[in-house]
């Protein structure tokens, strides 16, 4: 085991989550991920299969680098959005070949500075439809920059998804950046800020797409909510 997941077992064991979570994260998402669709208006979302995880997260936030990171591939989401392009999900299928177990829904960022009031109105209206239709939604994950913190505009999409029946996570990113005594006191302070909104998942994952750290803590998390069904296609299970 690399030091890298072991400092993540000894996070989980703290957390009640245990070293099966890990295998199975680790196993789930080295397993065929493809991109499925790109949606720009709710008319044209896939219909819905496996369960859904939907990444969120100001422009910039590294949203992509995070996807990539998890999924082990460099080119599956497209990093440094440029903002102002055409707002989109991208959905991808993630699992054993020909049995998706889940399915990584990337949201177009948001809190740009220069947007425009109708480029807001337009997101909000996109991803409002989205979350609200969608039966198969299990979680949303707030990514927020580890050195900026909640932002208004995170706590403003934290409120909509307050209205929604969706549950949502926050995960800090860019942690590299801090240096190692300031993440603790980063993830309390989200901790505090999510005190809040009530649909918040209490615990918050830190995390960095460079160093690796919180990535197998991640894919645990995210495993714990696909298809179970599919875990019959790992090796050793029963
Ligand atoms: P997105 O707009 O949210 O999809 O963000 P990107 O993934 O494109 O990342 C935005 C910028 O942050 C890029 O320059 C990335 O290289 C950088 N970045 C993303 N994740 C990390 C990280 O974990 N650590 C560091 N140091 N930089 C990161």
């Amino acid at each position: 085991m690399s030091d890298e997941e072991e400092a993540a077992k000894v996070a989980l064991e703290g957390k009640g989550l245990l070293k099966g979570d890990l295998d199975a994260g680790r196993w789930l998402f080295a397993q065929p991920c493809d991109f499925l669709r790109g949606a720009t208006e709710i008319g044209n979302l896939p219909p819905p299969g496996a369960p859904e995880i939907c990444f969120a997260g100001r422009s910039n936030v590294g949203k992509s680098s995070l996807v990539n990171a998890l999924t082990g591939r460099n080119t599956l989401a497209r990093t440094s959005n440029t903002p102002g392009r055409t707002q989109e999900l991208n959905f991808f299928t993630l699992g054993p070949k020909g049995y998706p177990a889940l399915t990584l829904v990337d949201l177009p960022g948001y809190g740009y500075a220069r947007e425009t009031r109708t480029r807001v109105e337009q997101w909000t209206k996109l991803v409002m439809a989205y979350l609200q239709g969608r039966v198969v939604l299990q979680r949303v994950l707030v990514l927020i920059d580890a050195r900026h913190g909640l932002k208004d505009s995170d706590h403003e999409v934290m409120k909509l998804l307050d209205t929604t029946a969706v549950s949502y996570q926050v995960v800090l990113t860019k942690t590299d950046k801090l240096k190692a005594t300031e993440v603790a006191p980063r993830l309390e302070e989200a901790r505090q800020g999510i005190r809040r909104h009530v649909a918040a998942h209490p615990m918050v994952i830190a995390t960095s797409s460079v160093r690796g750290e919180g990535i197998a803590e991640l894919r645990a998390e995210i495993a714990s909510l696909a298809d179970p069904e599919a875990f019959r296609y790992k090796p050793g299970a029963v």
